[in-house]
């Protein structure tokens, strides 16, 4: 197909029976903005098969990153997940997405809200520098079920820090949040399980993190997820005075259109 390019499979790390990433060779003239997605596949039966993923590496980095389920039926990832270092895989030439910083209203506070592999752009988003350079804080949430589900844990609490660029601004502004819904989870002493809305409604987010109270005037979300989490966020926000951003008007917070639509 004309508009689809192919990639080499550089890396693949499996995180549990359940989730995996991968990295691909990425063309120079492949361009993105943090938090975009873009269609990648497998050639099955001579057609390709495709579904949307968000890019999880930062647009400056060499190589393209995913970040991925293995759902046991699915069409793609029940191939995807057997994909090896040297394998070709088939990419999209135009990333998309509503789920970019750029939608935002300025602000000083921003929150990356997100569960299971809705990680992923915010993975992408939080290894960009320029994402310090707009906010005062940002504080990364992601709920998982399980604690096995937490992935890139590491990277956010070791590497990214300890970036020689721009570690100074992560130690002074990143707050990373894990969360765990089906089982006991205590990260650096304290409980750290529950439903983001819960924890947004009960005031643990919030106290646990220092953070003041939510107002439109200072705080900006990116919502990644599950479709019950998004829809009860909007909701939640909504009743709070905060706008979505569209393509056409600026707002207090963004979602991946797509995934509502799809
Ligand atoms: P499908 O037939 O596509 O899905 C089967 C069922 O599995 C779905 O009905 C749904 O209930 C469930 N499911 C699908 N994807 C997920 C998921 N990610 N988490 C939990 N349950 C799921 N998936 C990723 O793994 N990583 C991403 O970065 C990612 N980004 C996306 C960005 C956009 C804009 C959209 C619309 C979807 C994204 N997805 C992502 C979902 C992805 O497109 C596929 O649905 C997924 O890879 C499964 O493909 P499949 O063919 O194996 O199963």
């Amino acid at each position: 197909m004309r508009n689809l390019i192919s990639a080499t499979v550089t890396d693949v790390h499996h995180w549990n029976e359940t989730l995996f990433s991968f990295k691909t060779t990425r063309e120079s003239s492949f361009r993105f903005e943090s938090g975009q997605f873009v269609m990648i596949g497998l050639e099955v039966d001579g057609k390709p098969l495709m579904r949307a993923y968000s890019i999880a590496s930062p647009n400056y980095e060499e190589e393209l990153e995913f970040f991925s389920i293995k759902v046991p039926d699915g069409a793609l990832t029940s191939r995807l997940q057997n994909i090896a270092i040297g394998d070709e895989i088939m990419l999209s030439v135009r990333p998309a997405g509503t789920l970019v910083p750029g939608f935002l209203l300025p602000g000083k506070h921003l929150y990356l809200l997100s569960t299971g592999t809705g990680l992923a752009p915010f993975m992408s988003i939080i290894r960009d520098p320029f994402i310090y350079e707009k906010f005062e804080k940002i504080v990364l949430v992601h709920g998982t079920r399980w604690r096995s589900e937490l992935a890139y844990q590491s990277e956010i609490e070791n590497v990214l820090p300890n970036n020689p660029y721009f570690g100074e601004q992560v130690r002074e502004k990143l707050i990373y949040y894990p969360s765990v819904t089906r089982e006991d989870y205590v990260y650096k002493g304290v409980c750290h399980e529950g439903r983001i809305t819960d924890l947004i409604e009960n005031g643990k987010l919030l106290a646990n993190t220092s953070m003041p109270s939510l107002n439109p005037d200072h705080d900006r979300f990116m919502l990644c997820g599950n479709d019950n989490m998004l829809q009860d966020l909007m909701t939640m926000l909504n009743e709070r005075g905060f706008s979505k951003a569209n393509s056409r008007r600026m707002g207090h917070y963004v979602i991946e259109q797509a995934f509502i639509e799809k």
